[in-house]
């Protein structure tokens, strides 16, 4: 035998589109070629290769050895395939045994060593790897994210020569033993915060129906603290959903195991680039709205942030993944994110007091670093106010506001009746479903059009009002909205330009 194939995966996106590894030993001048258009970063593992065999005590063919990293088409990055490549040369030259090849995939960094290293996500590999029905050799240290896939069985190795023993059926490498974790507690607690009940409430509309929402402020007035309940104010991830969501974070290099049951919650800074935001770069990783994908993408200080990076949002914000053009390919990655904004009422925040220092000038320009399109697609507008000294003081006198727990009971209620009613949560309807689900009588539609009027509203803005109004009237457990939920969802709209 001179030539053997081994099965291995590249990274693409969140995907792991399948490599065959096909190595062909010839006679001829002692020679070494990776073929199938591969970048630097594979060349490279061409020493790693070599040394590794050599470093095992393994022969390396004294021959014309030509390699080849098919569908030639894909575009290859990174050190991933350094394990595969080896075990393809062992096998073409009779080093070790070929029968067990296809029952495996290999993903792994060689050190000079033959130590195997970790390689980043490793996630995407092991979901589609379970799909094909083989098992994984890999590192251990990629041991245990790989292991999220349950039905995948993971065997961890130190080094080639554990693969080798493998393979030749002398030691057996031990299946991965799942660890299952608890997730960590976060604070989830709404009952601590004080008041607020308008706020609250809004934030259980937006919890109920997955609506974008912008709580309006001076500082200190728990606008961070409201955002940071709504997570697990959420029904928690299903299984297909978790596993997504890790896939995510383990191509963007920041798996966490431990928590990967939990909603995302961001909260990129307002001085975020637009690559940090969105996703991107020469080596591309997902951006701060694909980390919030399922989860809840916070920006505190709205109008700080770039008007740039704030108008790349719309198309995620409708769509639900965002699209980077790279020069020789697109990368897609999903990025359906529960947007809550936060902003003070002008520069200073105290806009309405005596402590207020800005000029007229100064708040309209504050203002109009938020564009119309994108203030449209905020479905809940929502002004959270100082709390009164007395409210302070009565604190103890007034009964705990509501828990987490309660709250919570509720908007898993109401997702419940939206998938039940039409497969998808409020938020997701389009125009044509909106009709079926929002059906409008004459005063319904009567006051509606003057709202449209009054408000300046767009089509999308109307189409947002029938979702928000629906889903008050999924809470409330009505069949269809009544007048009272459209005039509720209609007092969440556009408070900073009407107030
Ligand atoms: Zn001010």
């Amino acid at each position: 035998m001179s030539l053997a194939t081994v099965q291995t995966r590249a990274k693409q996106g969140i995907e792991a589109p399948a490599v065959t590894i096909e190595v062909h030993l010839s006679n001829g001048l002692p020679a070494f070629h990776i073929v199938g258009l591969p970048e630097t970063a594979v060349k490279e593992s061409k020493d790693r290769v070599r040394s590794a065999i050599i470093n095992s005590h393994f022969e390396f063919p004294a021959r014309r050895i030509t390699v080849n990293l098919a569908p030639a088409e894909l575009p290859k990055e990174g050190s991933r395939f350094d394990l595969a490549i080896a075990i393809a040369i062992l096998a073409a030259s009779e080093q070790i045994p070929t029968d067990l090849l296809d029952d495996y995939e290999f993903i792994g960094e060689l050190a000079l060593s033959a130590t195997l290293r970790p390689v980043e996500a490793v996630l995407p590999s092991a979901l589609c790897c379970a799909a094909g029905g083989r098992k994984l050799i890999i590192s251990r240290d990629n041991a245990n994210e790989a292991a999220l896939v349950e039905e995948l069985t993971v065997l961890p190795a130190e080094h080639l020569l554990d693969v080798s023993a493998h393979l030749h059926q002398r030691q057996a490498l031990a299946p991965w033993q799942r660890v299952v974790t608890q997730p960590s507690v976060v604070n989830s607690e709404l009952s601590d915060i004080i008041g607020q009940q308008h706020a609250k409430r809004a934030l259980e509309i937006a919890a109920s129906g997955g609506h974008h929402l912008l709580l309006y402020g001076p500082p200190g007035t728990g606008k961070t603290m409201l955002a940071s309940r709504l997570p697990n104010l959420l029904p928690p991830l299903d299984n297909h959903q978790a596993i997504q969501v890790a896939a995510i974070h383990s191509v963007a290099g920041r798996s966490n195991v431990q928590q990967h049951r939990q909603r995302p919650f961001r909260t990129p800074h307002h001085s975020a680039s637009a690559a940090a935001m969105v996703g991107g770069g020469s080596n591309p990783k997902p951006g701060e709205i694909s980390l919030a994908h399922q989860g809840v993408l916070f920006l505190d200080e709205l109008p700080e942030f770039q008007r740039q990076v704030l108008e790349m949002l719309r198309e995620p914000l409708e769509s639900g993944e965002i699209t980077i053009s790279r020069v020789a390919n697109q990368i897609s990655y999903p990025a359906r994110f529960q947007l809550i904004a936060a902003m003070n009422p002008c520069p200073c925040g105290y806009l309405g007091s005596q402590r207020c220092v800005c000029t007229a000038e100064q708040i309209g320009r504050y203002r109009s670093r938020l564009s119309g399109p994108l203030m449209d697609r905020i479905d809940l507008q929502v002004q959270v106010s100082a709390i009164e000294n007395q409210q302070l003081l009565n604190q103890r006198k007034q009964p705990p506001g509501e828990t987490t727990e309660v709250v919570q009971q509720r908007v898993s209620k109401a997702w419940d009746m939206q998938l039940n009613r039409q497969g998808k949560i409020n938020s997701e309807l389009t125009g044509q479903q909106l009709k079926i689900v929002c059906p409008l009588n004459s005063a319904q539609r009567e006051f509606l059009d003057q709202a449209i009027d009054h408000y300046a509203l767009s089509t999308r803005g109307f189409y947002r009002v029938l979702k928000v109004a629906r889903t008050i009237a999924d809470l409330a457990g009505l069949e269809k909205p009544k007048l009272t939920q459209y005039q509720e969802a209609l007092s969440y709209r556009s408070i900073i330009s009407h107030e």
